[in-house]
């Protein structure tokens, strides 16, 4: 994961003819703080935060816990939030942390200890204007809300701006939960204007209808009612209607923890065979390499939205690119999150509380934008949009 980055970068340094010593200015990682917390009970558990970059701002980037969190990966994710930030326009750096552990073994107490003592160990490295960290996989709002009120307790700093993606009663901001599906609605229908398309029909799947493909799904039913969402997929099952599914009953499904494997309005398919389908968008909601060298040939999409980190490899990117799909990279498409995030904290540094239209109207500003400067850049420099965003993020790093 960490070797992609990097010759994500590395390929986007050459474009601008960068020297050497200045693309491994880029992928030099500024502070690693490695650490391990013991647990009442005994257990010992291994933590990370990897400061990537903050040349633009303070460092922002999500905490996950989880088993398979190890400094590579952390390097890796802390890394792709700096280009993501910069190629959005925040004045916001990368960063990203973690701890390797199933949180499904703490009992509540414990998960509280374990992110209270996080914030004890990392309280010196991180604040509002050094390092910002947010939910990531398997943390949540509680979670942030335990974070930023031990923050509160050892340094005194009452603004809640030390940590984003808290209860919207706790600081947190209007919009944050459905900012990342929302962003990817923003710049796919970006794209489609640019390419003269924005009022035509079109039909789309999604594979991986959780938090982000459902949002995706229900905000473009609210604004692109010509868009038809025909295939949906999560980890048991996908489902496919041609005469399009209802995005917010799928969404109450999802909600009240229903499979698709046990919905009959709509005929069962494959995930593989959601990928394979002749429709004119894919978005990719679920994992990291749902689409490699073993079934990139079976798509039939025409675009491809990235909304999961990293959902096409290296391999897969650069065939389907040679065959003429045009794929929104992940770094703008799903920036939704991280743009909310910045939101938020904005609000906590002012003592604001922003309405949902205001977040929205600012969200799709910062969209917008990002979509409509990779597009000129990938025109002027003739490259695809995932060198394009990249190229944008090392300009103003390197800027
Ligand atoms: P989630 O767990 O809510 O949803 C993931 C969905 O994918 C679930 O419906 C799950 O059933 C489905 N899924 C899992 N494996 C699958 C498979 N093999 N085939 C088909 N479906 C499968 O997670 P989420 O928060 O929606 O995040 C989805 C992706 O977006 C992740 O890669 C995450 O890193 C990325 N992302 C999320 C955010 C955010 O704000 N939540 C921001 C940026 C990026």
């Amino acid at each position: 994961m960490l070797d992609t980055a990097q010759n994500l970068i590395r390929r986007a340094g050459k474009q601008l003819n960068l020297s050497d010593e200045d693309i491994e200015q880029i992928l030099k990682i500024n502070a690693e703080h490695i650490f391990e917390i013991k647990l009442s009970s005994g257990t010992s558990l291994q933590a990370y935060r990897v400061q990537h970059n903050n040349k633009l701002g303070p460092y922002k980037g999500g905490i996950r816990f989880h088993p398979a969190v190890d400094l590579d990966e952390v390097r890796a994710l802390a890394t792709l939030m700096s280009m993501k930030t910069a190629a959005v326009g925040l004045p916001l750096g990368g960063g990203k942390g973690g701890v390797a552990v199933d949180p499904r073994t703490l009992s509540r107490q414990e998960l509280e200890e374990l992110s209270r003592k996080y914030v004890q160990h990392l309280y010196p490295h991180i604040g509002p204007d050094k390092d910002v960290p947010a939910p990531d996989v398997n943390t949540n709002a509680t979670i942030m809300d335990w974070m930023v009120d031990e923050y509160a307790k050892v340094s005194g700093d009452t603004t809640k701006a030390s940590f984003t993606g808290k209860s919207v009663t706790n600081g947190g901001s209007l919009g944050r939960d459905a900012a990342t599906g929302r962003g990817g609605v923003i710049a796919l229908s970006e794209l489609l204007k640019a390419k003269g398309l924005a009022s035509k029909e079109l039909a789309y799947a999604i594979l991986g209808f959780g938090n982000v493909g459902s949002f995706f799904a229900t905000v473009a039913a609210s604004t692109f009612p010509q868009w038809r969402l025909v295939a949906a997929g999560d980890s048991t099952a996908a489902i496919l209607d041609n005469a399009g599914l209802d995005a917010m009953q799928l969404s109450k499904l999802k909600a009240g923890g229903g499979r698709f494997l046990d919905w009959m309005q709509a005929k069962q398919i494959t995930n593989d065979a959601l990928i394979g389908l002749p429709v004119d968008v894919l978005v990719l909601a679920a994992l990291e390499n749902a689409i490699t060298k073993d079934n990139m040939a079976n798509v039939k999409a025409k675009i491809i939205v990235e909304m999961a980190n990293g959902p096409i490899d290296e391999t897969a990117h650069d065939y389907l690119s040679s065959k003429g799909v045009i794929i929104l990279p992940d770094i703008i498409s799903n920036s939704g999150g991280v743009v909310v995030s910045y939101l938020e904290w904005v609000q906590n540094r002012r003592g604001e509380n922003w309405d949902e239209r205001k977040v929205n109207s600012n969200l799709k500003r910062y969209l917008t934008e990002a979509v409509v400067g990779i597009l000129s850049v990938s025109k002027e420099m003739q490259v695809d949009l995932t060198e394009a965003a990249f190229i944008q993020a090392i300009r103003r790093l390197n800027g």
